[in-house]
């Protein structure tokens, strides 16, 4: 067997991929759908980009049967997917199509010496499982886990037949507000602990005089629907790494600090003293959070 193989339909994420190939001294391969993300994806570590191409811009997942010949031909040792929606998608059905192992949305990963060992959270982040896959296997990696490298591969461009049952019918737009969180540096995150949505102007207002984004809990996001779901945090949102988290009336359940663990400062507004986010916060504020929020605003304005 010879090479990882790596793919995501987010060239930066592909990039990472890339990187941790180089990093486990395997001869490392790009696959992409979209010729377009070639140029970018040839300077982040891999020695071979692959382009499929294959009619009028089908959705990523109708190449599954292609990558899985690509992968079959080449005799690959691994094939890491970044793992958004898309990259799960398209991840199980190579996997699948080849009869291979498969660890979905790991939280760390090791390679040497034909295994892969990697570490995924269960129970609700409560509990870290390490688990070892023999190669040939597959597994859907997030962002931030791997680093880009440098380096010059070179393209091959091959024309493939997509699966046609797997069409794009419509597309509508995503509208969304500030940028990423997951590359916030501040984080203002609210909770559950607001009484009315036009409450989290008092949030918006520390966050604009910190120079940090808006984030909530699942409840604020899913049940309240203040914020869109792009803005939640934890064990089914995002995971977050800035230099300061600042949660704002927020229990601190464990299925949403495991999105905030790799968090640099952890600041805790509650007005319970018991709320376990003290547990898990360096600096904590008991405090009723409509007394707080406006005193820390003027304080960094
Ligand atoms: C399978 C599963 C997956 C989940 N995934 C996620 C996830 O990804 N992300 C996530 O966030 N949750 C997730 N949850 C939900 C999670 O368990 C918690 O229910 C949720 O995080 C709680 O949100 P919260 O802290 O905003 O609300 P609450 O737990 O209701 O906490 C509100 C807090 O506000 C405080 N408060 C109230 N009023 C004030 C005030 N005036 N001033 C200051 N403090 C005040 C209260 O003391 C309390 O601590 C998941 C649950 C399950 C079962």
């Amino acid at each position: 067997m010879t090479g990882i193989f790596v793919y995501s339909d987010q060239v930066s994420l592909a990039c990472e991929l890339a990187g941790f190939g180089k990093s486990a001294g395997a001869e490392t391969h790009v696959v992409t759908t979209d010729e377009a993300a070639a140029t970018e994806l040839k300077s982040c570590g891999a020695d071979v980009v692959h382009v499929l191409r294959g009619g009028d811009n089908p959705p990523p997942e109708a190449f599954a049967g292609a990558i899985a010949e690509l992968l079959k031909g080449a005799a690959a040792e691994l094939f890491l997917v970044g793992a958004t929606v898309r990259g799960r998608e398209l991840a199980a059905s190579v996997a699948g199509l080849l009869d291979w192992g498969m660890a979905s949305d790991v939280s760390g990963l090791s390679y040497s010496g034909g295994t892969l060992a990697i570490e995924r959270l269960v129970y609700g982040g409560a509990v870290v499982q390490r688990e070892t896959l023999p190669a040939p296997a597959v597994a859907t990696v997030p962002a931030g886990l791997c680093e880009p490298a440098n380096g010059s591969a070179t393209v091959e461009i091959a024309d493939v037949v997509p699966d046609s049952r797997v069409q794009v019918v419509g597309t509508e737009p995503i509208v969304r507000q500030g940028t990423s969180l997951a590359e916030a540096e501040r984080i203002v995150s609210v909770g559950m602990g607001f009484n009315q949505r036009e409450d989290l102007s008092l949030a918006e207002d520390l966050a604009a005089a910190l120079g940090a984004e808006v984030g909530c809990s699942r409840g604020v996001a899913e049940e309240r629907e203040w914020l869109p779901a792009d803005r939640y945090i934890g064990i089914s949102g995002l995971s977050v790494k800035p230099q300061l988290y600042l949660a704002v009336g927020l229990s601190g359940q464990v299925q949403h600090v495991v999105g905030i663990r790799e968090t640099k400062v952890v600041v805790a507004v509650n007005k319970d003293e018991k709320a376990p986010i003290f547990k898990v916060c360096d600096y904590g504020i008991v405090g009723d959070l409509y007394t707080v929020l406006p005193q820390l605003t003027q304080a960094f304005n």
